[in-house]
């Protein structure tokens, strides 16, 4: 089916069909791992044009390969946008995005509650580089408007939020940004385009941790970025050419792989995590569940209306501290004791001394992060099975 057809299909197609159908050449279903470096030339004047831009066509995998062309019409798809760029981390989609956008003597405002990693791009390499980050609670979006300065370029959320699956409202901190003629970046690893879409709700750029859900198995390390055709040539021909943070063809395989399923398994993941969030709120040994499709959530009508479903992510606070929260940590015997997120396997950490130690004490009590904070990564398990294992590990504490 082309393109034009599959467009009016709906998002669970798209994830199948969407990655360009069988191969051109040898009709395989699936896009072959192009595992080559480089690419022949016809001769040498098609050489030149390739260089020149002139003429469509691969050079050298640092600037494009196949696999990783497929995944990212693909992904560009899925979320809406003109194009996409795969590369080979989170981290290094978020880097190349911003040199993309930003330049020494410039300045990006951000929600204050991100990834840990994030946050410590924005503290340290990014003052170093002369590039101003001001950190905002972007759940008021007037702290935004505040914040914006002459040289403000860019502004970057996070929603749901890490660890405190804080919602910030892309519309209205979209229209905050352009009014002040910045661009909006929103790190959509948490929600997938599955649950969210960014771009639909006015934001300029998407931007994930394909590692996470994208991949979906644990088993493999990419990112990318969904934009426009001007933002996503710059971001390649300029930026990733020279920082080299190229994905390799084979976790690009992976991640189109993993794409087939996401429905699927986001449909598993949401389900088993509202059954466990609501089993946290009533025990008595919780303090308090922060999951956006509960209604205790602080932000629950804005998740609601902007997202189609809850996703996966829980985070619970265990009365008694640090002490309790590491007693549970060292209980649970079939959920997994490690960092990161999105996994088929339900996941488990304690987001102030972990994924979040890059905050410093104040800047954790600013975003609500507490000693006894649990971050949950629920997996597709059977529910009964995840429960149970909580349960005996709560008895521990
Ligand atoms: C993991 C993560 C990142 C960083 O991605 P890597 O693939 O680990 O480089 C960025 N944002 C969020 C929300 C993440 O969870």
């Amino acid at each position: 089916m082309d393109r034009e057809e599959l467009k009016e299909k709906h998002f669970a197609t798209i994830c199948v069909h969407g990655s360009g159908g069988p191969d051109p050449v040898t009709r395989a279903i699936n896009t072959p791992i192009y595992q080559s470096s480089t690419f022949a030339f016809l001769n040498a004047k098609e050489g030149a044009q390739l260089f020149a831009g002139e003429k469509e066509g691969y050079i050298y995998t640092r600037l494009g390969n196949p696999t990783q062309a497929a995944l990212e019409r693909e992904m560009a798809f899925l979320e809406g946008g003109e194009k996409a760029l795969a590369l080979s981390s989170g981290m290094a989609a978020a880097v190349t995005a911003i040199l993309a956008l930003v330049k020494t003597g410039e300045s990006i405002v951000a929600s204050n509650t991100l990834y840990g990693g994030t946050h410590k791009l924005f503290r340290e390499l990014m003052p170093r580089l002369g590039i101003e980050v001001i950190e905002v609670d972007a759940t008021d979006p007037a702290n935004i408007d505040k914040a914006m300065r002459k040289d403000t370029r860019l502004v970057y959320l996070e929603t749901p939020a890490n660890p405190t699956l804080t919602i910030v409202d892309i519309a209205a901190c979209s229209e905050v940004a352009h009014r002040h003629g910045a661009k909006v970046i929103v790190d959509n690893t948490f929600a997938t385009p599955y649950f969210q879409r960014p771009l639909e709700l006015g934001a300029d750029i998407v931007l994930h941790s394909a590692t996470k859900y994208i991949g979906g198995h644990g088993d493999t390390i990419g990112g990318i970025l969904i934009g426009d055709a001007e933002f996503i040539d710059v971001a390649r021909g300029e930026i990733l050419r020279d920082l080299g943070g190229c994905i390799s063809p084979f976790n690009a395989w992976l991640l189109l792989r993993g794409l087939k399923t996401l429905p699927v398994r986001m449909e598993r993941h949401a389900f088993n995590a509202m059954r466990i969030a609501k089993y946290l709120a009533f025990h008595p040994k919780v303090q308090r569940v922060w999951y956006p499709g509960l209604t205790t959530h602080p932000q629950h009508e804005l998740a609601k209306k902007q997202m189609s479903g809850f996703g996966g992510m829980i985070t619970f606070e265990v009365k008694g501290g640090r002490e309790a929260a590491v007693k549970l940590l060292d209980s649970v015997k079939l959920i997994t004791l490690a960092v990161s997120l999105g996994d088929v396997d339900t996941l488990i950490e304690h987001p102030a001394s972990m994924t979040h130690s890059t905050y410093s004490p104040e800047e954790l009590a600013e975003c609500g992060i507490t000693e006894g904070m649990i971050r949950l990564s629920v997996g597709i398990e059977h529910v009964n099975d995840l429960i149970d294992d909580l349960s005996q590990a709560l008895r521990q504490i």
